[in-house]
């Protein structure tokens, strides 16, 4: 099996890439334009392994795209680029613009090209898997879940810019025949998280003493998934998924922020005793605008249809996280150093 993973630099795509490489014994051709959020370092584990190979390309090049697909020549193109911090979509779109739509319909065209040069069996085999977020539904009320048939209704410049990428790849298929399946996952979390976001930047903040900062009153609610249960969701819709489908990822663990910050917390004090709880480092800040109150997934199709199950829960998922924040310095560290505080959306505005 030969796979293309784009942005397996980044957080899930190298989950993926591990996955596939290490557990699964493919050859695996990573993409990725190793953006400030693109980290070759989360690709250590598979650094000189005969199967793997990394090119640093941006999907918004056509002629890179072709030359990389047409020569790799994939069985699969499982696509995770993307600009993905909710936060710097509303200081600034442009690149999400760019890269989540203009690149994904680049690499949609790319594909498409490759595909129509293929024999009848393999063009019946490929797949274009196009990663995507529960994000694009919008936000529920205190009932009810995310199904595949939930209408669109995203509402911040990165949701909208997934939702237009979403149609695109259903387009592809509907238009072109491209055998293109999509997934719609809930926030994962896990190692290799960039320190921007909101579990690694509690973790790495309570660590070294500093304020927890947590939107409005902490009420919004998230269904958290374990990054390597995604990955492993990922293979599965990409190898047994039916083209023109959507199947929603999600682990049925729902947790307002307030809760999720407390939970770390409390794993720390724990593991690394301090004389008074790392709670009372929380900071309530001027919440987002335009934040969603609750999302939470109904995962059923791809339980029933695919047999995939979470094997982590967010208690287990949350202290494996923190160990490994714990005895990972050297990634998080450098990564840190060079962005701390400065795009974090939240201008240190501490009420
Ligand atoms: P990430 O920001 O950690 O990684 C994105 C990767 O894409 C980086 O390595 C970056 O260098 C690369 N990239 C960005 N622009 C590129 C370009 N123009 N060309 C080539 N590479 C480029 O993101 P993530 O959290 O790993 O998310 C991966 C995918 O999964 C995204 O499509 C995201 O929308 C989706 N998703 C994320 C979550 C989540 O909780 N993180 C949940 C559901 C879906």
């Amino acid at each position: 099996m030969r796979v293309i993973v784009t942005g397996g630099a980044g957080f899930i795509g190298s989950a993926l890439v591990r996955h596939l490489v290490l557990e699964k014994g493919y050859d695996v051709l990573t993409v990725d334009a190793l953006t400030y959020a693109g980290c070759k370092q989360s690709l250590t584990a598979v650094e000189g392994k005969t199967n793997h190979r990394f090119l640093k390309a941006d999907i918004r090049d056509s002629a890179a795209m072709a030359e990389a697909i047409g020569s790799f020549r994939p069985d699969r193109i499982m696509h995770l680029a993307a600009e993905s911090h909710v936060d710097r979509s509303i200081t600034g779109a442009a690149d999400f613009i760019q890269t989540n739509m203009v690149g994904t319909f680049v690499l949609l065209e790319a594909a498409r090209g490759y595909w129509n040069g293929l024999d009848a069996q393999a063009k019946a085999a490929f797949r274009f898997l196009h990663v995507s977020t529960d994000e694009v539904y919008g936000s529920l009320g205190a009932d009810g879940l995310f199904t595949e048939n939930t209408p669109y209704d995203p509402s911040s410049p990165y949701s909208a810019s997934k939702a237009a990428s979403d149609h695109l790849a259903k387009a592809w298929h509907r238009t072109y025949g491209l055998p293109v399946v999509v997934s719609n996952c809930s926030n994962n979390y896990g190692p290799y998280h960039f320190p921007e976001k909101l579990i690694p930047l509690t973790i790495l903040n309570a660590l070294e003493g500093k304020a927890l900062p947590v939107y409005g009153k902490g009420d919004n609610v998230r269904d958290w998934l374990y990054v390597e249960d995604h990955a492993r969701a990922l293979d599965l819709i990409a190898e047994r998924g039916r083209p023109g489908e959507t199947y929603n990822v999600g682990g049925r663990n729902e947790r307002r922020n307030i809760d999720v910050v407390r939970r770390i917390c409390s794993v720390l004090d724990v593991l690394v005793p301090t004389e008074q709880s790392r709670e009372g480092l929380i900071a309530f800040v001027t919440d987002r605008p335009g934040h969603d109150a609750r999302y939470a997934i109904d995962a059923t199709k791809l339980e029933t249809e695919l047999g995939w199950r979470a094997q982590e829960t967010f208690d287990t998922g949350i202290e494996k996280t923190v160990r490994w924040y714990l005895d990972n310095m050297w990634w998080w560290q450098p990564l840190r150093e060079r962005y701390d505080g400065k795009r974090l959306g939240l201008d240190g505005k501490v009420e």
